[in-house]
């Protein structure tokens, strides 16, 4: 799905000059760059057989000790409801930055694989993603496996296999956070886009960004925790700002400075 109509407001120039004068830009996405493909964030209401349940609740290790054939059977639906969309306008827009700053670091909440997708080349994802599994027990993660189970149990020990991905109350991978820390560090600009910055430590990064002098800029169609300390606070879709984006940084790359 795209979003319908254009952006009632132009990119201001300050962003323009800054990103035109920038040599590394990262990028931290949530949920909501991925909802114009029709993916649903959390806090969205969920379709029919899944309204009764709370999202939040269904992803995490209590949930999935309590009932992991619930749990399973909910990635499944995700799953398929990825596997039908599309990569929208604002993971392009992503990309083509990647023409301005190759070292472009995209850092990523999402389980989705819809920026690798659209052709992002680094993408850091600290939640992990909906097409690995691994084993409950041992952590292994495993292919190959039979779906005559649900779930399916590890070939090799026996424990219900899950999902690759970060439940709430368990840690991040800690190579990927450090890896993304290490860039919000260094980052002369910071977008932080379609993330409500609830959930920590990924929250965090956007504020080690601007304490290390980046320029903050969010993306969103309503306002988080973090609107208040972004230097700019964009608000609207992301498959609207982002090319707006772009846009202004082409043309600015294209008009010489006098
Ligand atoms: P979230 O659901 O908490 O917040 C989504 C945010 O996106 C909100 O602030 C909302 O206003 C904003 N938003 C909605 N439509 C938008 C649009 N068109 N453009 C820009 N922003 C838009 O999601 P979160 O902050 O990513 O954190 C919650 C957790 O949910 C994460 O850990 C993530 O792993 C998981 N999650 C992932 C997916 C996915 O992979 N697509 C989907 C749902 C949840």
């Amino acid at each position: 799905m795209m979003p319908a109509g254009q952006l009632p407001f132009s990119i201001p120039e300050a962003i323009v000059g800054r990103l035109s004068a920038a040599r590394h830009l990262t990028a931290l996405t949530g949920a909501g760059i991925s909802a114009e493909s029709g993916v649903p964030t959390f806090r969205q209401a969920q379709d029919g057989l899944w309204s009764r349940y709370d999202p939040t609740e269904l992803a995490s290790p209590q949930a999935f000790e309590r009932n992991p054939t619930l749990v399973w059977q909910w990635y499944a639906w995700r799953r398929g409801i990825v596997d039908r969309a599309a990569p929208n306008a604002g993971h392009l827009a992503l990309v083509a930055l990647e023409q301005f700053f190759p070292n472009l670091v995209l850092i990523t909440q999402n389980v989705d694989s819809l920026h690798q997708r659209a052709g992002s080349r680094a993408v850091i994802e600290l939640h992990g993603s909906l097409y690995r599994t691994r084993c409950s027990r041992e952590g292994k993660i495993i292919s190959g496996y039979s779906e005559s189970a649900t779930p399916p149990i590890c070939p090799e020990c026996g424990a219900f296999l899950r999902p690759d991905v970060v439940w709430f109350g368990e840690p991040l991978p800690a190579e990927a956070f450090e890896r993304a820390a290490q860039a919000s560090e260094n980052s002369d600009v910071f977008l932080s886009i379609g993330t409500s910055s609830l959930v920590f430590p990924a929250a965090s990064l956007p504020l080690i960004a601007r304490q290390n002098g980046a320029l903050l800029v969010e993306i969103n169609p309503e306002p988080t925790p973090l609107s208040d300390q972004a230097d700019y606070a964009l608000v609207g879709p992301a498959g609207l700002v982002l090319p707006a984006l772009l846009d202004a940084l082409r043309a600015a790359r294209q008009t010489p400075r006098s």
